[in-house]
């Protein structure tokens, strides 16, 4: 089997495929070999498991996937990758490539179609110019069992934030809500080639089958989260109100109030039960 972490290796079949790495496809690929095995290992991914993975670049996170998993499904979005695929990870029966865009594929309809009698897992070292849209499409589809992705090192903090830090976001609620986030281990640049300016780390998100709380309408919610930080220095009754321009400003402290929070207080500070119960008065 190749080394496909192997510097030598990696340089002379993309040579000879006529490949340039690509920035703004976001292409750094892994050339350190204890990396691609360990993303692979946390992912979950085993003989009863359909792995979807975006990205596969030059192939060393696949061919650790393919080693495991029941079946892999990596899609690429540069089809000038597709001879040094086919050296590289060719000869793996249980995988299939798709040359498409992620951001443009049904992920529902993807895995049901692929993965029939296997359990869907996610998997990838995302191209960062792509990680909030791609996490976002992987945990809206509510298609699979955990999602396992390198990120950079910044955005897995936000991921996991807890509510009051300077990393609490609007994202951070949404992911929050759809699963269970864990930073497992950093990467450094020196991994990659050619290297990143930035740290990565590797996160896992266990998705949860129920949501964390009672909610009567998710839009709503989102709307309320939206509006909360949108204008994070404002207070919550003057953020909402610039969010909810059909409610008046006394209308919004009032259900603030309610909700047992001082009308002072800032959105970047509720947990996501407070944020439901705010959206469900809100519904009422
Ligand atoms: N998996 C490889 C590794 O770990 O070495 C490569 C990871 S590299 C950070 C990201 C990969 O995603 C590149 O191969 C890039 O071409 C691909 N990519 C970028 N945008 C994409 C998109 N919209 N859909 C699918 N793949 C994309």
């Amino acid at each position: 089997m190749l080394n496909l972490c192997d510097v030598k290796t990696m340089k002379a079949l993309l040579e000879e495929a006529g490949f340039h790495f690509s920035k703004s496809k976001g292409q750094n690929f892994l050339i350190a070999d204890w990396v691609p095995g360990r993303i692979a290992e946390e992912s979950g991914a085993d003989a009863a498991s359909g792995v979807l993975e975006i990205g596969p670049g030059f192939g060393a996170l696949t061919q650790q996937l393919c080693l495991r998993a029941g079946k892999v499904v990596a899609v690429e979005v540069d089809r000038s990758l597709r001879p040094v695929l086919d050296r590289t990870v060719g000869s793996f029966e249980n995988l299939e490539i798709l040359f498409a865009d992620a951001l443009q594929l049904d992920l529902a309809d993807l895995t049901r179609e692929r993965f029939a009698g296997l359990r869907p897992l996610a998997c990838a070292n995302l191209p960062y110019y792509i990680t909030s849209p791609v996490l976002t499409k992987l945990l809206e589809s509510k298609a699979f069992a955990a999602v396992t992705v390198m990120v950079q090192k910044e955005v897995a903090q936000r991921i996991c934030a807890a509510p009051g830090t300077a990393d609490y976001s609007a994202f951070t609620v949404f992911c929050q809500y759809h699963a269970i986030p864990e930073i497992l281990f950093d990467v450094p640049p020196s991994c990659f080639l050619p290297q990143p300016k930035v740290t990565s780390a590797v996160l896992t998100l266990k998705t949860r089958t129920e949501p964390p709380c009672r909610i009567t309408d998710e839009a709503l919610f989102f709307r309320v989260v939206r509006a909360a930080f949108a204008q994070r220095r404002k207070t919550l009754p003057n953020a909402l109100a610039a969010g909810f321009p059909e409610m008046t400003k006394d209308a919004l402290t009032e259900l603030i109030v309610s909700c047992g929070h001082k009308p002072t207080v800032r959105g970047e500070t509720l947990s996501i039960p407070e944020f439901a119960a705010l959206a469900n008065r809100l519904a009422e």
